[in-house]
């Protein structure tokens, strides 16, 4: 059950100069259908959006960002990894912003495959600075996240929101309601970790990406999928995915079938 509140988007942190904003829920989302979370960063009327999502997305998320944001305003978008329902979306938005993409180089000669896009528009996130500066002072952080589960994938630190959005890490696939925050971690582990048990690739780089986003202060984290960890579920959520054997780690399991 989607609430209706959260079909125009929240906004989950905002001072004078920065606003990180959920994008909604869909109220059309059909089972057996993957749901996603789309977000906005707003920094002194500037838009930047995150893994705005598949073809089947776009009028929704053009629509709910409109709420916030003129569309002309937003001049990048970031994709996280290749998977179409980061991405499928690309040549619509190259199309209705002139906004410049970033995504993992290792899938640029992919995105063709999604329809006709503008190269020269197109940034390799190992190519560009590490770091965007925002007119604000906050900046966004690209931090590895190969193999967790794309073996090319960033997930991205905004420092003006505290907010580390994590991509797949923290995804969880709803079975019933959706809900916005996990507030019972325990019972949140039964449609989230069956997702990073066959998606992920091992504990060691599950552990490698927990010892890098430790440097950050981290107030709320934003996975694509799913629902969003504040408060308490921050560290939970950390200490569970540092010690999670996933992916090769379960090689037997995987191939008795
Ligand atoms: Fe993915």
């Amino acid at each position: 059950m989607i609430r209706e509140e959260d079909i125009n988007g929240r906004i989950l942190y905002q001072d004078d100069a920065h606003k990180f904003i959920w994008l909604g829920a869909d109220p059309e989302n059909k089972k057996g259908v993957v749901q996603t979370n789309q977000f906005l960063i707003i920094d002194r009327g500037r838009g930047i959006l995150l893994d705005p999502g598949g073809i089947h997305l776009f009028a929704r998320v053009v629509s709910v960002a409109s709420r916030y944001i003129n569309i002309d305003n937003i001049d990048t978008i970031i994709f996280s990894h290749q998977d179409p329902d980061v991405s499928s979306g690309i040549a619509l938005w190259l199309g209705a912003t002139k906004a410049r993409v970033y995504i993992p180089s290792l899938w640029i000669r992919f995105l063709p495959h999604f329809g006709i896009v503008d190269e020269n528009r197109i940034k390799g996130i190992e190519e560009e600075e590490s770091t965007l500066k925002l007119g604000s002072g906050a900046e966004l952080v690209f931090i590895p996240t190969h193999f967790l589960h794309s073996a090319g994938h960033y997930s991205l630190y905004d420092s003006g929101s505290k907010t580390l959005f994590s991509s797949d890490i923290g995804a969880a696939v709803f079975e019933r309601d959706q809900y916005l925050f996990v507030e019972d971690f325990d019972e949140h582990l039964t449609i989230m970790e069956p997702f990073h048990k066959r998606y992920m690739t091992a504990n060691i780089v599950c552990r490698k990406w927990v010892e890098y986003v430790s440097r950050f202060d981290i107030d709320l984290i934003a996975p694509q999928h799913g629902a969003l960890f504040n408060g308490e579920t921050v560290k939970r959520f950390l200490q569970w995915f540092e010690t999670l054997e996933c992916g090769i780690d379960n090689l037997d399991q995987i191939y008795s079938k």
